[in-house]
């Protein structure tokens, strides 16, 4: 695809460090659930620094919607994301395949990681076919849970956190292993959704394949 330069039609905190963008949806961009695209800010010195974020908004949608974690403490593009406001532009250089929805399953996701299951799991619920879906969240604290309310309306008990940091009633406390996943999975032979970062993933790769999840059921990401 042309490059598209999109304008920001809204700035939302999704939470204390994960800004959420409405844009505006020009007709050349075209993607489907679970895709992401090349993003720089349309500023000087900024243009050429294209990144990867997934669409969070719905394809046919009339807006676009990304869910963008802030790193502040680091001169980097999400850093520059955050002092944009409405009105300002992004560059949409390309659109490249991330996760793809097989069937359903158990979506397992750190922090940031969960952004391709938001678009995946609305597309899911707008189409009434949600149900038998799971999604384990992972994080560190429980103001890091990305959508929390929207994930509890849509997903019910089939939505489940774990902390990392803190020890709260409404999580699970500890990281994602082999006992935490065989108390919570429920088949082996359900499809995997995997995303987050690189050593998050591996773990909860390796558990799986611990209980005996065969690879090939098991789609990932790293974020
Ligand atoms: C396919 C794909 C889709 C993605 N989709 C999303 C998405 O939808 N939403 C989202 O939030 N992220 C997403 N990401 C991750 C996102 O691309 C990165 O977080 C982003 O590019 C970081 O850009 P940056 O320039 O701000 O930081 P970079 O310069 O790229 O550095 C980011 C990394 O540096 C570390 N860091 C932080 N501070 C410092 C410091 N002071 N010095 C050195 N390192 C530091 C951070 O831990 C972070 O891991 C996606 C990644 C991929 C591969």
């Amino acid at each position: 695809m042309k490059e598209a330069i999109v304008s920001i039609k809204k700035i939302e905190k999704a939470t204390h460090n994960v800004l959420r963008f409405t844009l505006d949806k020009p007709d050349e961009v075209d993607f489907i659930t679970g895709q992401a695209a090349e993003i720089a800010v349309d500023k000087d010195g900024w243009r050429d620094e294209a990144h990867p974020f997934t669409f969070t908004s719905l394809p046919f949608e009339d807006h676009l919607e990304f869910t963008i974690k802030i790193y502040p403490d680091h001169e980097g593009v999400t850093n520059e994301l955050s002092k944009l406001d409405v009105g300002d532009s992004l560059i949409i250089k390309s659109i490249f395949g991330a996760i793809n929805y097989e069937g359903k399953g158990t979506f397992i996701a750190g922090g940031a990681g969960v952004t391709p299951f938001i678009s995946i799991l609305r597309n899911l619920d707008e189409k009434g076919e949600l149900s038998g879906n799971r999604l384990i969240f992972a994080n560190s604290k429980e103001k890091d849970i990305i959508n929390r309310e929207e994930f509890e309306s849509m997903l019910g008990d089939d939505f489940l956190n774990i902390l990392s940091q803190e020890d709260v009633e409404s999580c699970a406390h500890g990281r994602i292993d082999t006992d935490y996943l065989k108390e919570n999975i429920t088949s082996k032979d359900d499809w995997f959704y995997v995303c987050g970062p690189e050593a998050m993933m591996d773990a909860v790769i390796d558990a799986l394949e611990n209980l005996g999840v065969k690879k090939d059921r098991i789609i990932k990401e790293d974020l």
